[in-house]
């Protein structure tokens, strides 16, 4: 891995870790994927192209490694996932600066982010010890039934740009917790991360090929390779749709189980009874935590014609008043998008919505110079069939929609393929309730704009994905319940 000089003053050397890494050994690697700087355009770094020959040797690595760790027993896992938990505190700060140089995130989001994504190995960490079976006599009352839990055996995951650490994490703390050894294949524009977080996993004890780490600009063929190999036992997706419905149907052909994270279109609902700063509030994190770029920000504002104009006024100041920068600078709100390609597709979503009626009441407008910025955004007199309503717009743009009833609300909420979050803000908790009820998505905040939390399971319904990461069962998408007919 060669780091170009805009780089060096920002992270520590150490975390700077040459090449793939397979069996526990750093590999130069071939070809060179560049690491892209998104608030300049400046390269920052490269990282190593690998093939699918590299990845068959991961999985030789994983499989090699696999026996002993799932004999190792829970404790010692436990300590070793405890002690990379400890050692990502430790040198939070440097994450953090990683993750803002190569994804762009402002500082105050991406330690948000280290936060969180260590939270995952203290939490699995905690979870390794705790597997339980199952005993029960069977209705007869004759026999008996036994049921154990073990490692699914050799995973595959795959990352997203937006959360380079967290999402990672996500994965390995419950894998390695249930004794299952991994490859990680983390998203190319956001690599250094994942690379850096291995270096950490080494030092805290991770045994050669337990975690290895590959990146690839040919991910599908090499992907495909991995699953068509009948050691692979398992495939732990986040990323979107489009790409998740590609390796269900990859994996289909040599079933493989599968965990999906995918896209979300998040509906913000507020109720003319909302405590209006408080909807404000969530609304600002539900919206702009990383800059919009994440899987649960709200995508559509339903707001009740009563509280409809002040809530437009309020998010229109908040957003208004953001300072704009390189995610870096200490002093920036809101970073730059991951790309080019990423503002473009705001830009387009944005000059539709405004074709077809919607007005700006900040923002709106690209902007001219280097780094991929947008302005933070508000949108009022939205059409409920905009195309922003329908695609994520990962983006600092807040399209506001007007609503009256509360049956209107709900079926607006639903009008969607996706079904990962929600959001609804009301006084009367009955009604915050019976709306989140209603709503078809995996998660609900409920007078809360931040609902992520290692404690609790967070995943989709619909097209949102399948199966759940975190919580008490995220440690059971990585183990196979196996049932024991005994007779004693
Ligand atoms: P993406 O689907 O383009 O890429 C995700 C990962 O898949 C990357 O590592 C990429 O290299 C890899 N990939 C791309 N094509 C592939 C293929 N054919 N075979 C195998 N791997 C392939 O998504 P992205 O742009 O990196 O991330 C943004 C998306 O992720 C958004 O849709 C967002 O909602 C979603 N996301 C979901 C969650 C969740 O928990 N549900 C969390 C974060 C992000």
């Amino acid at each position: 891995m060669t780091f170009h000089t805009a780089f060096a003053g920002y992270a520590d050397p150490s975390l700077h870790s040459a090449g793939l890494f397979i069996g526990g050994k750093w590999e130069a690697g071939t070809g060179g994927i560049p690491v892209l700087d998104p608030s300049t355009g400046n390269t920052i770094g490269e990282v190593p192209d690998a093939g699918i020959d590299d990845a068959l040797r991961a999985v030789d690595a994983a499989e090699a490694a696999a026996e002993s760790w799932r004999n190792t027993p829970p404790r010692e896992r436990s300590e070793i996932l405890r002690r990379w938990f400890t050692l990502m505190t430790e040198r939070a700060e440097e994450l953090a600066l990683l993750i803002s140089l190569e994804n762009g995130k402002a500082l105050a989001d991406a330690r948000g982010e280290v936060a969180y994504a260590a939270e995952f190995f203290r939490w699995y960490a905690e979870e390794a010890a705790r597997v339980s079976g199952e005993f029960r006599h069977t209705p007869s009352g004759v026999h008996n039934i036994l049921v154990d839990h073990e490692p699914i055996g050799v995973s595959v995951l795959i990352t997203p740009w937006n959360f380079p650490a967290a999402m990672a994490t996500r994965k390995i703390g419950p894998a390695l917790a249930a004794g299952c050894t991994v490859i990680l294949k983390p998203a190319s524009e956001t690599p250094l991360t994942a690379y850096a977080m291995a270096r950490l996993g080494e030092e805290a004890g991770v045994p050669p090929g337990v975690v290895n780490v590959l990146t690839t600009t040919n991910p599908g063929p090499v992907t495909a390779a991995m699953l068509a190999d009948p050691r692979v036992r398992k495939l732990s997706f986040t990323g979107s749709t489009g790409v998740g419905r590609i390796l269900l149907a990859e994996a289909a052909k040599s079933v493989v189980n599968c965990s999906m994270e995918l896209g979300g279109n998040a509906p913000f609902v507020v109720f003319d009874d909302a405590e209006l700063d408080a909807a404000l509030d969530g609304a600002m994190v539900a919206k702009m935590r990383n800059g919009g770029e994440a899987c649960t920000a709200a995508n559509r504002f339903y707001v009740q014609s009563g509280i409809h104009d002040a809530f437009v006024e309020g998010l229109t100041k908040r957003m208004a008043a953001l300072k704009l920068g390189a995610g870096y600078d200490p002093e920036t709100q809101c970073g730059p998008m991951i790309t080019t390609k990423a503002v473009e597709k705001i830009d387009r979503l944005v000059a539709e919505a405004k074709s077809r009626g919607a007005r700006a009441t900040t923002g709106g407008e690209p902007m001219a110079g280097n780094g991929y910025y947008y302005p933070p955004t508000v949108l009022e007199n939205v059409p409920t069939d905009a195309a922003l309503a329908q695609e994520e717009i990962f983006g600092p743009v807040a399209a506001v929609y007007c609503f009256e009833t509360e049956d209107e609300a709900i079926r607006y909420a639903n009008e969607t393929e996706y079904g990962l979050a929600a959001y609804v803000y009301s006084r009367d908790i009955m009604r915050a309730m019976r709306v989140g009820r209603r709503i078809d998505t995996g998660m609900v905040g409920i007078n809360r704009g931040l609902m992520s939390d290692p404690a609790a399971p967070f995943g989709g319904t619909k097209q949102s994905g399948l199966g759940r990461e975190g919580g008490v069962t995220g440690i059971l998408e990585f183990m196979e319940p196996k049932y024991f007919a005994v007779e004693f």
